[in-house]
């Protein structure tokens, strides 16, 4: 229905609200109050304190407009209540002055108090509006609600009509939620919710209606995430012979080529532990078996593990992959960069070529007879364990039985390319999302709320925490003489260039002039590489190689070493200009090294420029717990930052707020598990509003993977 034929809403209001995309009496009642003012506790003036965000109510004893020497103009208006005074000031906006002439009556306000000149109180640009005697007769003590305005639009216009709307429509607002489940979950109506949404009787019975709306947006997601693994879940899957290998019914069994396969007559377990250079940690252990639990149920595997820089997933990875191979299938690796690509073959070859198993490198920068062959080995079969990068999503890619994928640092590919490499497989291949990058557990539950998780949460022993120093430019040479003494001892270390711009070519400018300096000018006596994104791959993979050899003393490097690069023997990061970097990125790049027996020692090189940095900074020095710097990441940056706006799509929310109303998430999840019991198809009549809401929510993510 048309916001006009609301009481007390003519063809001219109806006008001014359309400014603010409120075309409905829907639209109206959903447009939420952005804040309250509590008039039934104002203080009195003379009780006012510095500090603190308030609202306050008085008559106006004199509105001045001056100009100050800067040239600006400033107005200051007396706020009086009997009892004390606070100045209000606004800077450059003199039709403030002209509205604050005209009013007869009392004044609300709404700001920050602090200490101005000469002790008095002051509020610098308020929110204020005039206090409506006809609006509020017989109403001076309620929780009044303020909206968001654009301009143009008086507060009292949008009050008018929300409270109109509410007193006529509210009761009437259909409920998708079935009253059964509202009531076993306390939920308020979503009438009432709404209702208090707009006019709290109370703050506690505000808290109930917000949380009633915060719940209903959780559901939804939850709900849609849960469904789609459902239906993964029924999907035909292999249902790999893992508890078989070894035993006699899978010897002689016929191989890729037609041929009776070598016979390894260990058991699964043994041969990884033949495989391995050292022992599985407790927790690689435990997610190993339910990846493997997983592999051998006959449904497709969507399972995300989750570890912290350095927790040993590559290991991880190579047991759940050798376990695919021995049950006759291919096993593939997506890695976001050709580095960690690379390095991964590397490693992958030295534990598994042992065994018999074929590894293959296939990235884009291949080219002529080496890309032909990489091709034919992965389409006949001969090779059975493929890494690459996102080449191996390409057209041209082909496999002879690809049964097991694993995507290693999830968050750089979307649920796109996840999609893409599993349709190159038979039927529906078992896929494992390594990331790295730990997120908190709200935005795991949210974004990969359709894949089970697996946490490794334990870090391989004898590791020593690494040592974190936050320095300024000015310490420079003495961070310089520290490193030097390292590399006597024997150790390496890693340089990180400043981040510039995004641009690949400034980037490579500031990683050059880095170098210059320190192999001309600080340390010509050493052995110094770089490392670059517009390198070469072969050129990369050479300087990777030298470094790993220990033949390159310092590595000076762009952000590309952020992801997966792993060399024990290198002790030190120098982080230049460490305020530019995010806090997750540092927290990677930082990860680089303490993977070794040796002390590690991350060097934070910067001026800590804002309060944000500095609070990233701080971070760091004091933990090295990716989970919580995670969370601290989230606080700072806010979800959508965090997930890069790509997927932040799925974040957005009515009402909820991801980092604040975290636990009502986890209520929101266990309601979704109990109306999917009764009803896994959102079949039933009761549900059919939920069904409805479930479906916008899936076309809107189905929109955001493909764009
Ligand atoms: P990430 O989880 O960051 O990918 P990696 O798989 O690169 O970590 O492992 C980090 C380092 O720890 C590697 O040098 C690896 O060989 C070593 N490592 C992994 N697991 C263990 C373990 N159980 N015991 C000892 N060292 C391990
Ligand atoms: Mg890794």
């Amino acid at each position: 229905m048309d916001v006009q034929f609301l009481k007390g809403v003519g063809p001219k209001s109806a006008m001014v609200l359309a400014k603010l995309g409120l075309k409905t009496v829907e639209d109206v009642l959903w447009y939420l109050p952005r804040r309250y003012d509590d008039r039934t506790k104002l203080p009195d003036l003379v009780m006012l304190r510095p500090g603190e965000a308030q609202s306050v109510r008085g008559t106006l004893a004199g509105v001045q407009t001056r100009s100050t020497r800067g040239g600006k103009v400033l107005i200051q208006a007396i706020l009086d209540d009997g009892t004390g005074q606070v100045v209000l000031t606004w800077f450059n906006q003199p039709w403030i002055a002209r509205e604050l002439q005209k009013v007869e009556g009392e004044v609300m306000a709404f700001g920050q108090v602090k200490e101005g000149q000469g002790r008095r109180l002051e509020m610098a640009s308020p929110e204020w509006e005039a206090v409506d005697v006809d609006d509020d007769s017989g109403e001076f003590a309620r929780i009044v609600p303020v909206y968001p305005l654009s301009e143009g639009v008086a507060q009292r216009t949008v009050r008018r009509a929300a409270a109109s709307a509410i007193e006529y429509f509210a009761s009437q607002m259909d409920d998708p939620l079935p009253e059964k489940f509202r009531s076993t979950n306390r939920l308020m109506s979503l009438g009432a919710a709404i209702s208090q949404m707009h006019q709290p009787e109370s703050e506690e019975k505000l808290a109930r209606a917000r949380h009633r709306l915060v719940y209903e947006d959780f559901l939804y997601l939850q709900l849609a995430l849960q469904m789609r693994r459902s239906e993964v879940k029924q999907e035909v899957g292999i249902g790999f012979p893992i508890s078989k290998v070894g035993v006699e019914e899978m010897a002689g069994r016929v191989d890729l080529f037609g041929e009776v396969a070598e016979h390894d007559t260990r058991d699964l377990i043994s041969q990884c532990a033949a495989m391995l250079p050292f022992e599985l940690t407790g927790a690689q252990r435990r997610v190993v078996q339910e990846i493997w639990d997983d592999m051998e149920r006959p449904f497709p595997m969507n399972r995300l593990v989750q570890g912290d820089v350095g927790s040993g997933k590559t290991a991880v990875a190579a047991c759940a992959m050798l376990a695919a191979v021995r049950c006759g299938y291919q096993a593939a690796l997506m890695a976001p960069t050709e580095i960690l690509a690379e390095q991964h073959s590397i490693v992958l070859k030295r534990l598994l070529e042992p065994l018999g198993v074929i590894v293959t490198l296939l990235v884009g920068k291949l080219t002529g007879k080496n890309k032909a062959r990489a091709l034919e080995k992965a389409a006949s079969g001969e090779s059975q364990v493929l890494v690459g990068t996102h080449a191996l999503i390409s057209e041209g890619v082909k496999f002879e039985k690809l049964g097991f994928i694993v995507i290693d640092e999830q968050h750089r590919f979307g649920v796109v390319q996840r999609m893409a490499l599993r349709q190159k497989g038979v039927e529906h291949p078992d896929v494992l999302v390594m990331t790295a990058t730990p997120i908190p557990r709200t935005l795991t539950m949210t974004l990969y709320g359709d894949l089970d998780l697996s946490v490794i949460d334990e870090l391989p022993p004898g590791r020593k925490p690494i040592k974190t120093h936050w320095k300024k430019p000015g310490d420079r040479e003495k961070v310089y003489a520290t490193v030097r003494s390292l590399i006597g001892e024997g150790r390496q270390a890693y340089f990180v260039c400043p981040m510039i711009t995004e641009s690949d070519k400034m980037q490579t400018q500031a990683a050059e002039d880095l170098y210059y300096r320190l192999s001309e000018e600080t340390y010509p006596d050493l052995s110094v590489g770089l490392l670059h994104g517009q390198m070469k791959a072969a050129e990369k993979e050479a300087i990777m190689e030298q470094f790993r050899a220990g033949e390159i003393q310092i590595l000076v490097s762009t952000v590309v070493i952020e992801v997966g690069v792993d060399v024990p023997n290198a002790t030190v990061m120098v982080i230049e200009d460490a305020n530019r970097f995010g806090l997750s990125q540092l927290h990677q790049l930082r990860g680089r090294v303490g993977r070794g027996e040796h002390q590690s020692y991350c060097i934070l090189i910067a001026d800590a420029t804002t309060a944000d940095a500095e609070q990233r900074l701080a971070v760091l020095e004091r933990t090295t717990d990716g989970f919580k710097i995670a969370e601290e990441d989230l606080n700072i940056r806010g979800p959508g930052d965090v997930m890069g706006t790509r997927q932040s799509g799925m974040l957005e929310f009515r009402v909820a707020d991801l980092i604040s109303d975290g636990p009502v998430l986890e209520q929101a999840r266990q309601g979704a598990i109990s109306i999917l019991h009764d009803d896994p198809i959102l079949g039933k009549p009761v549900n059919q509003k939920i069904l409805q809401k479930v479906r916008e929510r899936r076309s809107e993510e189905a929109l955001i993977s493909v764009s």
